[in-house]
């Protein structure tokens, strides 16, 4: 589903990805692991259009992404969240994937989620899925809480549903587990289990290995901007190299 090649990212004199391929199949969930710094992040931002590389290409679907705006390989099929929560904090959680929905129903859903203009017909259709949605993540009873006055566990996983508003091919997480508390981490995993099932790709960037150990079928390991292992997450954990990057020798 997703083909990166020899992506090169320089920041001045810094290459914060040095030479990178990377190859995501279909229905499987590739882990994105490596020290701070070392360019996962970036990345994910290469991949979403934030960034346009400095040399490389990225294909999705056979088809290059490079110089595509944001919203547009958003359109595409591929979605993500942020390593620092981005919800709109005084918005309600249900408002929060009624702007993800935006796109779909082509309804002036984004008004009616700020209260600018009263419900459509079409847009009680949104509104129906906007709750699934908050029921697939188990937010259903707080749907009109404001989004800052959530739990941070919640607010995760409301910035997955808005995500999943989208209806993605491939849904990028940058550190879902980070913040969490081992219960909700136990809840995150059920989730993106179950959006896996439903036929999702996923990249997972994320420091908790456990979580690494437990969801990802393959996983490669960034150190100083440069892929340096690659295979399932038993043989990447067991690297020698892998080891030494994270020791930071
Ligand atoms: P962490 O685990 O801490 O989130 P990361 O692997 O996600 O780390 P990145 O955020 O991708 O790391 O950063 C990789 C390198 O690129 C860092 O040295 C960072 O300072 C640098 N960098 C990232 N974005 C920019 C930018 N916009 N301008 C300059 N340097 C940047
Ligand atoms: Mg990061």
């Amino acid at each position: 589903l997703l083909k990166v090649d020899s992506i090169l990212m320089q920041f001045g004199g810094l290459k914060a990805l040095n030479n990178v391929d990377l190859s995501v199949k279909r229905g499987t969930i590739h882990g994105l692991i490596g020290p701070n710094g070392s360019g996962k992040s970036t990345m994910m931002n290469v991949l979403t259009g934030i960034y346009i590389p400095t040399a490389g290409n990225v294909l999705y679907a056979g088809e290059s992404v490079v110089g595509k705006t944001s919203s547009d390989i958003a359109i595409s099929g591929i979605a993500r969240t942020f390593q620092n929560v981005q919800l709109f904090g005084e918005m309600t959680a249900i408002q929060n994937i009624l702007v993800g929905l935006h796109h779909t129903f082509k309804s002036n859903i984004v008004d009616v989620a700020l209260n600018l203009v009263r419900y459509r017909k079409e847009d009680q259709e949104a509104h129906a899925r906007a709750m699934a949605l908050l029921k697939f993540v188990g937010l259903e009873d707080l749907a009109n809480e404001e989004a800052r006055n959530l739990p941070y566990g919640k607010q995760r996983l409301l910035e997955i549903a808005r995500a999943l508003a989208l209806d993605p091919q491939l849904l990028l997480l940058d550190e879902p587990a980070a913040g969490l508390t081992a219960p909700d981490i136990k809840e995150l995993l059920r989730i993106i289990r179950k959006i896996r099932d439903s036929g999702i790709t996923f990249i997972l960037i994320e420091h908790h290995m456990d979580v690494v150990m437990s969801v990802c079928d393959t996983v490669s390991v960034l150190d100083f901007g440069q892929k340096i292992a690659e295979g399932k997450p038993a043989e990447v954990q067991a690297d020698e190299k892998v080891i030494k990057a994270y020791l930071g020798t």
